[in-house]
């Protein structure tokens, strides 16, 4: 396997990171204080986000994530996992400023491939020219969404529109966005991964409430994460995404890119924590010289260069078993990065908070918000101890039929 970008990639890849030069880095804070201040129902981007996404739309810089050649660059997952690791250093504002944030990317992606003519319409076009912004309803506060054929949200027809009941929460993006796709139960009688459909839902639908963003860690502004009630909430008959009890078929789609897209941001994001400590740790002086001299210090900055190291490297791989052997092949692969990349970059930013003192857990530098931004990754898209299960799993079925192999 060979991992080495190509002139293509190496290009745009110049071209992102000379992008989050000029137009992110310098003006972080503030990106992040206007997302705060002016995100709600109808508005999803601050205008000084607005601003920096039509540059990014202007340069071609846009939907970097579609693989679909007719909507996007149709760039392979290795190529575009670079392009995440990139993106990910400022991991709250440089997706969105490229309209490759989730969850928009993953709802953009099943629209698009599954959605009838009217559907990518109406809201894949408006998606990929970046005037909405869309949320993704599954998780419910009364049901374990590890393991979501639990769900008990639920759709029936009544007439041509879908009825909708359920409780959700974390709902990601919901304040802003204009599009729910709400996970839910259409078929209770089918065997437990064919009675979920998804529905498209719009937020302006009579019985869709957006209860309250939730508090995560303190913070509650912004695109949020929120708590959603669908109370006898009707939507056309043609909002069904895809087939009637699909619902877990779609989510697989979704669920392998989105999952090798977030291990690379993090892994920006622990490369950007990993310059910042060497940084900081060469120049802070304390019982008579640099902390990077310190053993302790030093023992922080290698073991943080040696897992970002593996992180990339499995992560790449995983992403070119994807490309080369397909998504099915690679789940392997790909429940593993999950679990190493997620805990990776905590580690990391723990480590480079530890070595900044009291500023790193200030908003100061912006450590403390990349800390905030990460620690959900151990748990959004299959915690790591589902992920574990199944890893567990599929070795012991490995090694057995090895065994038996040797053994016949
Ligand atoms: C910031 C954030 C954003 C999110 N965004 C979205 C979103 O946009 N849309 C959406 O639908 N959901 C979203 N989620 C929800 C996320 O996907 C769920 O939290 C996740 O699937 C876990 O479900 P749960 O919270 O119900 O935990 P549960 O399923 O109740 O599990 C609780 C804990 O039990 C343990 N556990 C579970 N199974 C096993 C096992 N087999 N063996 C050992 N231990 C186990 C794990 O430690 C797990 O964390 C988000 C979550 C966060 C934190």
């Amino acid at each position: 396997m060979d991992f080495e970008p190509g002139a293509e990639i190496t290009a745009l890849l110049e071209r992102v990171r000379a992008f989050q030069d000029q137009h992110i880095y310098p003006n972080e804070r503030e990106l992040l204080a206007s997302l705060d201040r002016e995100v709600k129902q109808g508005v999803p981007y601050p205008a000084d986000l607005i601003e920096i996404r039509q540059k990014a739309k202007d340069e071609g810089l846009w939907n970097l994530f579609l693989p679909d050649e007719e909507f996007g660059p149709g760039l392979s997952n290795l190529s575009y996992a670079m392009l995440c690791e990139e993106m990910g250093r400022s991991p709250a504002i440089a997706p969105m400023a490229f309209n490759c944030a989730a969850p928009d990317t993953g709802n953009t992606e099943i629209v698009i491939e599954h959605g009838t003519d009217e559907q990518k319409e109406k809201w894949g076009l408006p998606l990929l020219e970046g005037e909405i912004r869309s949320c993704f309803s599954m998780t419910e506060p009364a049901t374990s969404g590890s393991d979501p054929t639990n769900l008990a949200a639920t759709a029936e027809l009544d007439g041509d529109e879908w009825v909708i009941n359920g409780h959700k929460w974390y709902t990601s993006g919901a304040v802003g966005a204009s599009l729910a796709i709400a996970m839910v139960i259409t078929e209770p009688e089918g065997n437990p991964y064919a009675r979920a459909s998804m529905i498209l839902v719009p937020t302006d639908a009579p019985g869709y409430e957006m209860v309250r963003p939730l508090s995560v860690m303190g913070h509650t502004a912004g695109p949020g994460h929120c708590e959603i009630k669908y109370t006898d909430c009707r939507v056309p008959e043609s909002n069904l995404l895809g087939p009637r009890g699909a619902g877990f078929l779609i989510a697989q789609d979704r669920l392998g890119p989105g999952r090798i897209h977030h291990c690379m941001r993090a892994i920006g994001t622990a490369e950007r924590a990993l310059e910042m400590m060497c940084v900081y740790a060469a120049k802070r002086e304390a019982f008579g010289g640099p902390l990077s001299e310190k053993q302790f210090v030093q023992d922080f900055i290698a073991k943080s260069r040696m897992e970002i190291d593996q992180a990339r490297l499995l992560t790449l791989h995983a992403a070119w078993k994807m490309d080369t052997v397909g998504k099915r092949a690679a789940r392997q692969e790909i429940s593993m990065i999950k679990v190493v990349a997620a805990n990776m970059v905590m580690d990391v930013l723990d480590r480079a908070i530890q070595v900044h003192g009291s500023l790193g857990m200030t908003d100061d530098t912006p450590l403390a918000m990349m800390w905030r931004f990460s620690r959900m990754l151990r748990l959004a898209d299959g915690p790591d101890e589902v992920h574990k299960m199944v890893i567990a799993r599929r070795e012991v079925g490995r090694q057995l039929k090895k065994a038996e192999a040797a053994a016949s």
